[in-house]
């Protein structure tokens, strides 16, 4: 007969009772020394980790990237060198301003963050649903993150709050509109695009570097549920989008994505009409034309979604040789805050985790710390340099230099060409891009959420925000102001420009 497997203690010890606690007498009380209680109520107490502060709700899947063009002309990295070449990928999705708990078809970005385990390393491509951000300077990021959370004293989400703060960041215009749009609620995870929204650069085999921007287009067509059936699903089905996923590829019908570059040369961003590293700008598809990469695919569920998806860690900081950073100063921030916001939610050695360690050979000097399992280089050298091991640094992995436009250290204002310009391309996404029926939803869906602004400040945040409208459309604007009853006089008019 096959001998079963035993239940033991989290030391090993083979335990015999599970459900009854050690008591004096049949009614007890309980013992203190009856340490399996004890320890089945300690690891529970500690079963929760920090939720992520933004991004908390999350759903993942591993799959397979495969290259399908040559792209060796603009990146020496690896992963891109062979077509046909497959790297596994992890893929983890989410919504931004709610909790671990809050249902996945609110409107809001979605997140998608992408770890490729390649053969240099990690590289996590860490983007959202949308080709651009509310701002464009990371010391705004948490003021903007609070608007977008609880009220302090009513402890609920406020229109008040969010309106607010757009109202008075016009930067955020652009980003506003596609949330406003059904864009703004995915129909699921497998529905959206994918956009690595920062630039950033890659480099050859010759040491030359061009600016880039990843588009993850869905192969399953964009959908969207309209603002009526998101809130419906809310109280239908708050996992909608992680239910959907799973279920997807237990069915074999695996998500792809075609991945796509917008490459700029250095010589076109310096003569560019306006910043190319401003977070709420695309490059206009016309002028830097879509070029084919390759197909992404999810075709793995992870076995455990704490082990494999709670613990996963994006971190743009995270490139591997051939892709490196730019100047857009949301990515320099983010370079610095996720490794740290992932030091403090899982600990200093947080790359150790199984899901987040590189599967191939990881050579340096970093040792000990909190939760160090993997074995801490065993007898190894803990410095460098030393007379004992063979470990090089390699100068074929450097980059080559960048000349910087100034060495004046400054807060600069925006200040560059076409930095205040912050309506011709929401401008244009309301009046060419969309259809009638794109702007009937979109307008339907700022004038609901605009109608939950109260309180003293009601009408100016209202007034301040239609003149952002009125300044990228007037059809939008005339269309907002309508829905919620504002009278425009001339004077508005004018004031909006
Ligand atoms: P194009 O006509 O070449 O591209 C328009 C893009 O808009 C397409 O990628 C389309 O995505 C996307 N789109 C359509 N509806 C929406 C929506 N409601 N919210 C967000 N994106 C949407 O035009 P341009 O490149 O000249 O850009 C014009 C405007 O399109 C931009 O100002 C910007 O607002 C928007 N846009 C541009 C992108 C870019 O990288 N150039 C990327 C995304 C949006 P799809 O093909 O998947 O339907």
């Amino acid at each position: 007969m096959a001998e079963h497997k035993k239940l033991n203690t989290a030391s090993g010890r083979p335990y015999y009772e599970n459900e009854n606690s050690m008591t004096a007498g049949a009614r007890g009380p309980v013992l203190l020394q009856d340490v399996f209680l004890h320890e089945k109520m300690a690891h529970f107490n500690r079963e929760r980790i920090p939720e992520r502060v933004v991004h908390a709700k999350g759903s993942g899947a591993f799959g397979t990237f495969t290259v399908t063009n040559d792209i060796s002309k603009y990146t020496r990295a690896k992963l891109f060198n062979t077509i046909g070449k497959q790297t596994r990928v992890l893929l983890r999705f989410s919504t931004v301003g709610g909790e671990k708990g809050s249902a996945d078809t609110e409107r809001d970005p979605r997140g998608f963050a992408l770890k490729f385990y390649t053969e240099d390393g990690n590289w996590d491509l860490v983007g959202n649903n949308t080709p651009v951000f509310f701002i464009k300077d990371p010391k705004k990021f948490g003021d903007f993150i609070h608007t977008q959370k609880r009220d302090p004293r009513s402890n609920c989400k406020s229109p008040t709050m969010m309106w607010d703060y757009w109202s008075l960041n016009p930067e955020s215009l652009h980003q506003v509109l596609i949330l406003m749009s059904d864009r703004g609620t995915p129909y699921s995870y497998r529905h959206l695009n994918g956009y690595g929204s920062h630039t950033f650069s890659l480099i050859n085999a010759a040491n030359e570097r061009v600016w880039v921007k990843f588009h993850f287009k869905t192969q399953q067509g964009i959908k969207n549920f309209t603002d009526n059936e998101a809130s419906r699903m809310k109280g239908m089905d708050a996992d909608w989008a992680q239910r959907d996923l799973v279920e997807a590829i237990d069915r074999q019908e695996f998500p792809k994505w075609a991945l796509k570059i917008q490459v700029m040369t250095d010589e076109q961003a310096k003569t560019f009409r306006w910043n190319p590293f401003d977070l709420t700008k695309v490059w206009p598809h016309s002028e830097f034309p879509l070029i084919d990469v390759g197909t992404l695919e999810l075709n793995e569920v992870p076995r455990n979604y704490f082990a494999e998806v709670e613990q996963s860690a994006f971190a743009p900081a995270h490139v591997v040789d051939g892709v490196g950073y730019s100047p857009d100063k949301m990515l320099q921030g983010r370079l610095l805050s996720y490794p740290d916001a992932h030091r403090y939610r899982l600990g200093a050695n947080y790359e150790q985790i199984p899901v987040n360690r590189c599967p191939f050979a990881v050579h340096n000097y970093q040792r000990d710390g909190a939760m160090r399992v993997d074995g801490n280089g065993g007898s190894d050298p803990n410095y460098w340099p030393n007379s004992f091991d063979d470990i090089q640094v390699d100068p074929a992995y450097k980059e080559p230099a960048q000349v910087l436009e100034s060495t004046l250290a400054d807060w600069y204002d925006r200040n560059g060409a076409g930095d205040n310009d912050h309506y011709s391309q929401p401008g244009a996404l309301f009046d060419k891009v969309m259809n009638d029926e794109d702007r009937a939803h979109t307008i339907n869906n700022i004038v609901g959420a605009m109608k939950g602004i109260s309180g003293p400040k009601r009408i100016d945040i209202i007034n301040r925000q239609l003149c952002h409208f009125f300044r990228a459309s007037v059809p939008l604007g005339l269309g907002v102001a309508q829905g919620l009853g504002v009278e425009i006089t001339p004077e508005v008019m004018q004031h909006a420009g």
